[in-house]
């Protein structure tokens, strides 16, 4: 991976226009009524390009988890550069250990890795910290019904203390078409960057 490539920057400098869409460093209550506090550093995407070109992790290319469609709001959508939490280099190691574990592809859907809280279906969503991939694809077998899911959700929870998946099953919180992993609401601040506000 060349991490020379990223510029991380810190959200609450940007135009004021992507800070009402990222919303950086914003406290959001989850569905529990748990406050968490949303990603305030980020990478600088400049172009697609880009993101193909970029490993985060020897079978994950960065933009295999950050693909969105036009669910997501359309500045974000549209226009570089584009800025993915800096969390998401740990979610795409994470996903290696996966992948080393199932010895497999491992294939992560559109809108299924970091979306923006401006998405429309990441309104409260872990995805939004960019800690969180919805898996629809493993080697040949789709991952549409309880077995494949529990199959391969336990393997996840095997390997840390710190993965959730989301059960079988279509009600809240559930998930009936992909397996849904996530570390929590993990947030990364690189080095050159300070928290001071
Ligand atoms: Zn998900």
């Amino acid at each position: 991976m060349n991490t020379q490539v990223f510029r991380a920057i810190d959200g609450l400098k940007l135009p004021a226009e992507h800070r009402a869409l990222l919303r950086p460093g914003e406290s959001e209550r989850g569905s529990h009524g748990n406050v968490h506090h949303l990603p305030r550093f980020f990478y600088e995407i400049a172009s697609w390009q880009e993101a193909r070109e970029t490993r985060l992790a020897p079978h994950f290319k960065l933009a295999e988890l950050m693909t969105v469609d036009c669910r997501e709001a359309e500045l974000l959508l549209c226009e570089f550069p584009h800025y993915v939490p800096c969390a998401i280099v740990l979610l795409a190691r994470f996903l290696e250990d996966f992948r080393r574990e199932v010895d497999a592809p491992v294939f992560v859907s559109a809108n299924g890795g970091y979306r923006s809280p401006a998405h429309q279906i990441g309104a409260k969503s872990i995805h939004a910290w960019g800690t969180a991939a919805d898996i629809y694809r493993v080697d040949d077998t789709f991952l549409d019904d309880i077995k494949s899911i529990e199959k391969y959700a336990a393997i996840a929870v095997s390997l840390s203390p710190a993965v959730l998946v989301r059960p079988f099953g279509s009600g809240a919180g559930e998930a009936d078409d992909h397996l849904h992993l996530d570390l929590g609401f993990l947030t990364l601040t690189p080095r050159q960057c300070s928290e001071t506000s």
